[in-house]
This record gives structure tokens, C-alpha cells and sequence, in this order.
């Protein structure tokens, strides 16, 4: 069977987020053990700018797609790389889109035409699952950008003479990103103006990309089972939970995984020493030079804490900035390490906490990939207080690290960590529920408390290190449920 996966993300090209990490290492988790060689497996992103000069092996083709955008024809060029016989990442190159200084926004504002860049990715990706010469059973699209994907196809089906187009899954990476555009901009999809009603793209007059994916897809998942139960409920559907219990046969939750190949710190290249679960002396060394990086007393004795994110509401950003300044005017004694970057307020109170305790906190405020692996390895906890966490993977990548995660009962926090008041044999790390700073104080207090107690810390840290999280299992699930959809 052929898979194609369309993404707006996609590491180690372009990644903004957790999304480009998922969809890269479920599509080599799906063409290697999961597919057991016999699926094959196409990915399409676009190609930002930057991607062809850092990257070697992506070939142009000659393939020039013509695709529609409200009355114009805007022509793009499709490139590929083979990265195994069975897994081919695609990249739709239109400079006018994508070769921009950013993703989806810059200076902290949207790009304006940004229904028109993802409509035409999503017009993109069916040319295609159409004309490929072995075209796919399925077509697995992910979060607003590609939303239109199902919809689209349908129109194709219904009145282009696309006799037989693949089955659609969609999967919601965070429901909290619906890409909503004004009504006009519904002109830009070609479609019929019938088609645009509630049961389609329409949500409280707008256009509503996600809602596309989430009214035409034959199957939804999310990237946890926590998760697809949570976004049922007013609290965390994003005013989409009334579609979502109608849809509630179709949607499942299926936990992301870890790509061990990238995150294993037995051969992380960009550590400056290696560890693993029976042998942590690499990790001290790794502790000293992300003290030393990062401008902060060097001393294995202290314990360091550590979080790597978007710095937003959603995180608990605001969170970690007055629990670590209170905990350390209360006299508490540890280290935090903050890398990020966001909303400017949080961004300034990170950087003002690393002024007022130079000696205790450090933020690096921007984007640093080789620097958030030295990070978990550095680190011996790590702060992950999460509003809502759809899947999460730093706190997959702490555990790996034996940075033992402190997280909020959310999403995929809850599913991915086990805290000592649910099993004492397999605890991986700390829990707590309520959202605010004295529950995340009273959970930091319970690190330090661990701390103190090399045993006891040692059997989490083991837990979290030799636990699986291996793509194989959830690549399984998701063939499963692509086999499913094209038996029905
Ligand atoms: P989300 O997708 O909601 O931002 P996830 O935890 O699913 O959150 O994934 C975030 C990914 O982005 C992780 O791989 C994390 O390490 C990475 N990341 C986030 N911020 C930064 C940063 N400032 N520098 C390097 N990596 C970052």
C-alpha cells in the first residue's frame, strides 16, 4: 500500500514544532519495521527557504504543477529526495509562498496570505495522489494546513472525474490552530459556493481549515488517547467538541512516539559526552558544559531544571517564570534552564529572572536545535506545566535523557508519565493536576525532595531511560487503521 503523508512541517527541514518531529519519524517508523517494508511511503512540505542549501540529495523535477488559487494559475515545481526505496520526502517548491524568513508568521504576525500558501499546498498534494504513476490508498493529512485536503479531493471526486481518490485520514495536532479566514477567502478554493456550509468548512461564519479535515475525513486521529477524550468537552474542543462527539466513532488517539535514531543519547552527536540508562557518567559531563553554556555556575551538586518551548499560554510558561522566581526568593537551592522563544512578555520575564539570579537561571530566548539536546541531557528534571498538551515530546525526549519529567496530568503528558501514586514499580516521574503556581511549586518541591534520595531518583530516571517509546508500536496503529479505512 502507498501512503502519503502532507504536512506543512516536516524535520529536519522545516519544524516550528512537534508536528515536523511526528511526521518525519512516523513516515520512517511506517516505511521501515511498522510497514514492514511492504508500505510505501511519500511525504509533501513545502520547500521554505534555506531547505535546498542546507540539505543535500533533493533532486528537482521536471514536474511543474498549474494549480488554481482564485482566478490565477500559480505555477509551482515539484523536488524530491529518496531517502530508502520505499520512502520519498516531496517538497513543492513556489518562492512567492514559501521563500519567506518564516513558517507561518514573522515579527509575531501571520502571514496575510496564508490561506492561500496551505490551499495551494493542499491543491499540491492531491496533484499529487493523483497523477503519481503508483498512486496512494490513503492520504494522511495533518493540522489546518492541509485540511482543505479531504474536502478538496471530494470536489475532485464529485465533479473533476476522479474516479477513485484515496482514502483520507486527518490527524489534529493541536485543535487550538483551526487556520479561520474570512468568508472572501473561501474564492480562493475554486469551490462552488454551496459547498461552504457548516457541515463542510463554515464555523461561526468563517472559513475554517481544520474543520475541512475534520467534516470530510474518513478517519480523525489525535496524537494521544487522553487528548481525543479531552477535546470532547467545552473545556478543550476549541468550539469544535459539538463535531467532534458526532464524530466520536471515527476519532481515536494514538501516542506519538520518539524518533530513537535522532533522540539517543548513547549517540546524540551533539552532546559532548554519551550516557545510558547503566552508565550516567557521560551525563554529569553533559550537566557541566550546558552549565558552562549556558553561564551558570558549574556544579553537579545542584540540581538543574530545565524547559524547551514555544513560550505561550498553552505551556505554562508564565507558570514556570513565577514558580522558579518564588521558589528561589524563598531560598530554594537549584538551577533552571530556560530555551525558547514567544510572546515578547514572557520572553522579557524569562530574560529579567536570568538578571535577577544570575547564578541560578539562564534563558536563551530564540530557536536552537543542537542546543535543546544538549539541554535534556544537562538536565535532571524538566519543567513541562501544560494548559493542555495534545501529545507532547520533551517530555518523551526527558525521559530518554534522564531529565525526569515534572509535567501537569494533561493530554499526553498524562498518558506518557507515570507518577509514584499510580504504579511505585514503573513511576517515571512527578504529577500534578490543578493549573496553578502553588501546584507546580508543591510538584518543583517534590523534584528537590528526589533529589536528595539518589536511590529512589536513580529508579525513575532508569524507568523513564528504558521505557518505549519507539515508533514501531504506534506506526502499527496507524497501518491498522489505513488498512481499516480502505476496507470500509
Ligand atoms: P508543540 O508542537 O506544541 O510546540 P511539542 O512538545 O509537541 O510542542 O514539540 C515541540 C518541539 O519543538 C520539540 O522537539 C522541542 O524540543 C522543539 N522546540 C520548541 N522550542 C524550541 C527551541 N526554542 N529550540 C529548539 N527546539 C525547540
Amino acid at each position: 500500500m502507498h501512503v502519503l503523508l502532507a504536512t506543512s512541517e516536516l524535520n529536519p527541514y522545516s519544524k516550528t514544532g512537534g508536528l515536523a518531529d511526528m511526521v518525519a519519524a512516523l513516515a520512517k517508523g511506517l516505511a521501515g519495521p511498522a510497514g514492514r517494508g511492504v508500505l510505501r511511503i511519500s511525504v509533501v512540505s513545502p520547500l521554505y527557504r534555506g531547505v535546498l542549501g542546507s540539505h543535500s540529495g533533493i533532486e528537482p523535477t521536471p514536474w511543474r504543477p498549474a494549480i488554481r488559487i482564485g482566478d490565477s494559475l500559480v505555477e509551482g515545481r515539484f523536488h524530491r529526495k529518496a531517502l530508502r526505496p520505499n520512502l520519498t520526502h516531496w517538497f513543492v517548491e513556489q518562492p512567492g509562498f514559501y521563500d519567506r524568513a518564516g513558517l507561518y508568521a514573522e515579527a509575531q504576525r501571520d502571514y496575510a496570505d496564508n490561506a492561500a500558501r496551505f490551499l495551494f499546498l493542499s491543491r499540491a498534494a492531491l496533484v499529487l495522489a493523483r497523477h503519481l504513476p503508483d498512486p496512494p490508498r490513503v492520504v494522511h493529512a495533518h493540522d489546518w494546513q492541509t485540511g482543505l485536503v479531504p474536502l478538496l479531493a471530494r470536489h475532485e471526486q464529485l465533479q473533476g472525474g476522479w474516479t477513485q481518490p484515496p482514502r483520507m485520514v486527518f490527524t489534529i495536532h493541536n485543535l487550538a490552530f483551526q487556520g479561520s479566514f474570512p468568508l472572501s477567502s473561501w474564492d480562493l478554493t475554486g469551490l462552488p459556493a454551496d459547498w461552504l456550509h457548516i457541515e463542510s468548512a463554515r464555523h461561526h461564519d468563517r472559513v475554517n481549515f481544520l474543520k475541512a479535515g475534520l467534516t470530510q475525513a474518513q478517519a480523525i486521529t489525535t496524537v494521544s488517547p487522553t487528548y481525543a477524550r479531552e477535546i470532547l468537552t467545552a473545556e478543550h474542543g476549541c468550539g469544535l467538541e459539538g463535531l467532534l462527539l458526532k464524530r466520536y466513532n471515527d476519532l481515536g488517539g494514538i501516542l506519538n512516539g520518539v524518533d530513537t535514531e535522532e533522540w539517543n543519547p548513547a549517540t546524540d552527536p551533539d552532546l559532548p559526552a554519551r550516557f545510558h540508562a547503566g552508565d550516567l557518567s557521560g551525563k554529569a559531563v553533559c550537566k557541566a558544559a550546558v552549565q558552562r553554556e549556558m553561564g551558570l555556575p558549574q556544579d553537579t551538586a545542584v540540581p538543574l531544571l530545565a524547559n524547551i518551548s514555544r513560550l505561550t499560554d498553552q505551556k505554562g510558561s508564565e507558570l514556570i517564570a513565577s514558580t522558579v522566581r518564588a521558589l528561589l526568593k524563598a531560598g530554594e537551592v537549584f538551577q533552571f534552564v530556560q530555551l525558547g522563544s514567544g510572546e515578547r512578555a514572557l520572553e522579557n520575564a524569562f530574560r529579567d529572572l536570568a538578571r535577577r539570579f544570575p547564578d541560578r537561571v539562564a534563558a536563551r530566548i530564540g530557536f536552537h536545535a543542537a542546543l535543546s539536546h544538549r539541554i535534556e541531557a544537562g538536565a535532571d528534571f524538566y519543567l513541562m506545566p501544560s494548559r493542555f498538551e495534545p501529545c507532547g515530546l520533551n517530555q518523551l525526549y526527558s525521559l530518554r535523557y534522564g531529565a525526569v519529567p515534572v509535567v501537569r496530568a494533561t493530554g499526553g503528558l498524562q498518558d506518557s508519565v507515570v507518577d509514584p501514586r499510580e504504579n511505585a514499580a514503573l513511576a517515571t516521574g512527578i504529577k500534578f493536576t490543578p493549573y496553578t503556581e502553588a501546584a507546580l511549586r508543591h510538584a518543583v518541591l517534590k523534584a528537590l525532595a528526589l533529589w536528595k534520595d539518589p536511590a529512589w531518583l536513580g529508579h525513575l530516571r532508569h524507568n523513564g531511560m528504558t521505557a518505549d517509546f519507539s515508533w514501531d508500536r504506534q506506526a502499527a496503529e496507524y497501518v491498522a487503521l489505513y488498512e481499516s479505512v480502505c476496507r470500509e
